[in-house]
């Protein structure tokens, strides 16, 4: 337990949110939705076979001295899905009920969603038990730290290359690539500066990086406007977390005019129909932890807040928030997964059902991994790119992409998100094809 004054508070879980044990296996659903692309295409039984396994699953048990001088133990996992595209690429996931399954599920995504964007890198996950808001940073520090240390040669710059996810952030990132750099040879250290991306711009990140998730999200969302004859001017989004993906999402809709009236974090949901501040939103949720007690909006339930009246929603948070009860209640016309995995394929089909679309988490939220992949080629070649030239080159490569999604779907007559898959499938399969499996 931190022993730090200036941790922050734990906001209470928000009301009726269920546990993530709870939401069933995050690994089964995932093979669910994989498996209507996979018979769409007709993939080769021994692909089918090799994806529907990680390649590798990393667990490490190690200890950290707490700042109160006694030992914990953490569990931390990295999940090595498919490299045959590239080095293993996705996010570190700091959170209290992280697990093997969900480490699985998200590797897998990342693997899908590189080869749909064209993307040279293949997928993993990993990260560790633990709930950071109940740490000092001298405790995030030593637990990072030694997290690294343990997975020692099972990541690296041309290996496995880990990222920010729910509960890190570019401080985490620099620390990784720090012990990382002291566990090399002295004469490499400067060439593995990649071993990370996500990390601050004078550590080697790349400018855009912060924002890129989220202008990602909003590209899809202009496409889609520009699809359908629809005014982003005046019209009403509900974002579910305001971390990362959920701040920049809010910041950049807002810029083209939309309105947000609802928002949600692990501290509760508030509303104000009239729309609600990001920035200021941000500034409230810098200092308390939490978007609750915010003083612009009115405090709503879970419940009420997925029946808001609103035209988008955006699930930002954690996956399988997203269930039949809760589309039954969305009033939206479109769904933008800016969260991995955030909707039931129950939930799934009846919002398809109903006529609304559901732009899926492997085209949208592609926007951190595409800047990361920037990020690792401006870290290989000892490179800044200014934050105008990598955010034209996100913003060609996610249009690009959602135009092949959509002429794919309408020949394949399907969803958006088999056609992902689909897209991404054929890429993998067309590799293994060429080069065959050893020996
Ligand atoms: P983050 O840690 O910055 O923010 C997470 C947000 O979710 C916080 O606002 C938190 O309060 C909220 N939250 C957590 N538990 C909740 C619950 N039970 N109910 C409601 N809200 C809850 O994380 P992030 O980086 O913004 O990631 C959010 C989602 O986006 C995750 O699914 C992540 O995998 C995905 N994603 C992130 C990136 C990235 O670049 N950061 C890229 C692609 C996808």
């Amino acid at each position: 337990m931190s022993t730090d004054a200036s941790a922050k508070a734990s906001p209470k879980q928000a009301d009726t949110a269920p546990s993530l044990k709870d939401r069933g296996n995050l690994f089964e659903i995932a093979g669910r939705q994989v498996d209507k692309a996979m018979k769409l295409i007709n993939l080769d039984d021994d692909v089918a076979q090799i994806l529907a396994q990680p390649k590798n699953e990393i667990i490490t048990n190690f200890p950290v001295r707490m700042d109160n001088g006694k030992f914990q133990i953490f569990k931390g996992y990295r999940v090595q899905h498919n490299n045959i595209l590239g080095p293993y690429k996705g996010g570190i996931r700091y959170h209290h009920e992280a697990n093997l399954d969900e480490m699985k599920a998200l590797a897998s995504w990342m693997t899908y969603k590189s080869a749909l964007h064209e993307i040279p890198f293949g997928g993993g996950k990993g990260g560790i038990k633990v709930d950071p808001r109940q740490h000092s940073k001298t405790e995030l520090e030593r637990i990072t730290r030694r997290f690294t240390a343990a997975l020692g040669s099972n990541i690296g710059p041309e290996f496995d290359i880990p990222a920010p996810d729910v509960g890190t952030n570019e401080q985490t990132m620099v620390w990784m690539m720090d012990t990382y750099m002291n566990i090399v040879a002295q004469s490499e250290r400067n060439s593995v500066r990649g071993v990370v991306t996500g990390k601050s711009v004078t550590s080697g990140g790349s400018y855009g990086r912060r924002e890129a998730t989220g202008q990602g999200v909003v590209h899809c969302i202009t496409e889609w406007a520009k699809d359908k004859n629809f005014n982003l001017d005046g019209a009403h989004v509900i974002i579910q977390g305001f971390g990362n993906v959920g701040t920049y999402t809010a910041r950049l809709l807002s810029q083209k005019g939309a309105v947000v009236v609802g928002v949600g974090d692990v501290g509760g949901y508030i509303a104000n129909p009239e729309g609600i501040n990001p920035h200021k939103l941000s500034e409230h949720v810098a200092k308390t932890g939490s978007v609750a007690g915010y003083k612009g909006a009115t405090k709503v339930t879970r419940e009420e807040f997925f029946g808001l009246e609103a035209d988008i929603f955006v699930p930002a948070a954690l996956e399988l928030e997203l269930g039949l009860k809760e589309a039954k209640a969305l009033k939206v016309k479109m769904v933008v997964e800016g969260a991995n995995g955030p909707t039931y394929p129950e939930a799934e089909d009846y919002l398809l059902g109903k006529g609304v679309d559901v732009i899926p988490d492997i085209l949208c939220n592609s926007g951190g991994v595409i800047v990361s992949y920037y990020e690792w080629l401006q870290n290989k070649r000892s490179e800044q790119w200014d934050t105008a030239d990598v955010l034209a080159r996100l913003e060609k490569r996610m249009k690009q992409t959602y135009a092949n999604v959509r002429q794919y779907a309408q020949a394949h007559k399907t969803d958006w998100r088999t056609a992902s898959y689909a897209i991404g499938l054929e890429r993998l399969q067309h590799c293994y094809r060429e080069r065959g499996i050893f020996p």
